[in-house]
């Protein structure tokens, strides 16, 4: 059409490749792929040492060496827990005049487990060792040691066992060890996905029998589970030394306590032993949250020291949780009230049970109102009394709804939850039924996770369990029926003085209910 027209046409054929040319752009991206490609495999041997291959950076071990000189936790910050730490004074000395034990012929331990619940000190024990100890000091956490790739955990526990031996005497510190050292077997199979987790574990395992007792390095463990470990583990040769983290009893939260107030300016009214007192059952990491606390909350107030309420309001804060800015209808309220004070009657009045601390029906956390029991002194082993009397304080609040409106709410979810688990207890695990007996029959954890329902009691047992459970929770609820319907005008007292003042302490609460602290049951 443009030629017939006579249009002027201006078009040049393209110029020709180069066959080269054409090579270099249709494989160029490709081949400079490759080539960073195998560069990085170089990179990566090489730095491996070359032995590893690709594998060899990953399967370096990645504990930290902690210098003596730059840790700066001793045991003089460790308090309350003198027989672990006793243990461990032991095992720094040893590193420190090895001769001294040779020389009777002593062997001295290749590992020491520290166990016991979360925040009981065993890290902070392990980085005092470090601290006193004068050696180096391998840190390292379980869970480092495992990743996607079967066999980089082994390769990381020789090549830290390794470091180690060089350097002895030496300390290796493996903390979180259950993340490892479960016992093996169990839920395997298929979809275990335990093949790594099995050799790190094996090859703990042969290095702590491979090296020489004389050569100074010794392995310290930390676990909150020393009862899922591989048996393995903790055979003589190996972690032959146990020690027990227990939580503090009152003496030694008094001394936790001073070690975490030692750079607090405290007002002179401030008795850490009645603060100690006052809180059973909490573990150093604890304490050191609440002395923070209270220093915060002397910070915000704008107080000069750090004064006995801020310490009393940090407490509360803690155990409780922090208020939350609700607001609660008139109707809500009231029913509230009379939940937590049923819980309260209940706890005053059943023989056995812990006095009632503080009643509060201000919302905090996920509750709309607390009622807080402890016990006067610390508890280690509770009779069968004192847990069916658990068990009516956490129905009180349900039942006080129940006889007052005659109808019920959502509030008691956790109340249920709690009051089924001791009656599961007692039937299953402690052997406070006449009917199941004395055997166990609870589901041991740790074993056979894919397979639930597959613990070695029959069905028939299985199902007395749950009669037996029903049957305690049922005869509790009503003798707490009964003793709130005889008791509904000193309940009635307790939620007028609960409307008015939203908070209660012991004393007022004992007070408002109209029964004596002292001649109640519960301190009997
Ligand atoms: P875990 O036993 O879980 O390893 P940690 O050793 O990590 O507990 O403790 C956490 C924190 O709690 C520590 O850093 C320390 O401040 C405090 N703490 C715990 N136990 C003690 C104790 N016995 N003495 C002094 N402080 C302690
Ligand atoms: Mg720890
Ligand atoms: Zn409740």
């Amino acid at each position: 059409l443009l030629e017939r027209e006579d249009v002027t046409i201006n078009a040049e054929p393209p110029g020709e490749r180069s066959l080269l040319e054409t090579i270099l752009f249709s494989f160029g991206p490709t081949l400079l792929l490759v080539a960073l490609f195998i560069f990085f495999l170089r990179r990566a041997s090489g730095a491996g040492g070359g032995a590893g291959g690709v594998l060899g950076q990953f399967g370096r071990s990645r504990a930290k060496l902690v210098e003596g000189e730059k840790q700066t936790v001793t045991f003089e910050d460790v308090a309350g827990i003198e027989e672990a730490e006793e243990e461990l004074v032991e095992v720094v000395d040893f590193l420190r005049n090895p001769a001294k034990y040779s020389k009777l012929g002593a062997r001295i331990p290749r590992g020491v487990l520290l166990s016991g619940p979360p925040g009981t000190g065993k890290t902070l024990l392990a980085r005092a060792v470090a601290g006193e100890a004068g050696v180096p000091f391998y840190s390292a956490s379980a869970s480092e040691f495992i990743e996607a790739i079967v066999g980089v955990g082994a390769s990381r526990v020789r090549d830290l066992f390794r470091q180690a031996e060089e350097a002895a005497p030496a300390i290796i510190f493996i903390d979180e060890l259950d993340a490892i050292g479960r016992a093996r077997g169990g839920a395997g199979g298929v979809l275990s996905g335990h093949d790594e987790r099995e050799q790190t574990l094996n090859q703990i395992l042969t290095e702590m029998d491979g090296f020489d007792p004389a050569s100074g390095v010794i392995v310290l463990g930390a676990t909150n589970r020393p009862d899922v470990l591989d048996p393995a583990l903790l055979r003589p040769g190996r972690f032959d030394r146990r020690v027990a983290v227990q939580p503090p009893d009152a003496a030694g939260r008094e001394k936790i306590l001073k070690v975490h107030t030692r750079s607090l300016p405290l007002a002179d009214e401030v008795d850490l032993a009645q603060i100690a007192q006052s809180t059973p059952g909490m573990v150093g990491a604890d304490l050191a949250n609440l002395a923070n606390e209270a220093a915060l909350l002397a910070a915000r107030r704008g107080h000069e020291r750090v004064t006995r309420a801020d310490f009393t309001d940090a407490l509360e804060k803690i155990v409780l949780g922090a208020e939350r800015k609700i607001v609660l209808g008139d109707e809500d309220r009231r029913r509230i009230a009379y939940h937590e004070g049923g819980h309260a009657i209940v706890g005053m009045l059943t023989p056995g049970a812990d006095p009632v601390r503080k009643v509060s029906i201000i919302p905090r956390g996920q509750a709309l109102g607390v009622t807080l029991s402890t016990p006067d002194d610390d508890r280690f082993n509770y009779s069968q009394e004192e847990l069916r009397a658990k068990i009516r304080v956490s129905a009180g609040g349900r039942v006080a709804e129940e006889v007052v409106y005659g109808s019920v709410t959502t509030g008691a979810e956790s109340d249920i939850q709690q009051v089924t688990g001791i009656a599961r207890g007692m039937v299953s695990r402690w052997g406070m039924s006449d009917k199941v007996g004395f055997v166990t029959v609870a589901a041991q954890q740790g074993q056979s996770p894919l397979l639930p329902g597959a613990e070695p009691v029959s069905e028939a047992t299985q199902e007395l369990v749950d009669a037996e459970v029903r049957r305690i929770v049922d005869d509790e609820l009503d003798a707490t029926r009964e003793l709130v319907a005889e008791n509904r005008e000193r309940l009635d007292r307790l939620v007028e003085a609960l409307l008015e003042h939203e908070t209660l302490d012991e004393v007022d609460a004992y007070a408002a209910a109209g029964i004596d602290r002292a001649a109640a049951p519960a301190s009997a």
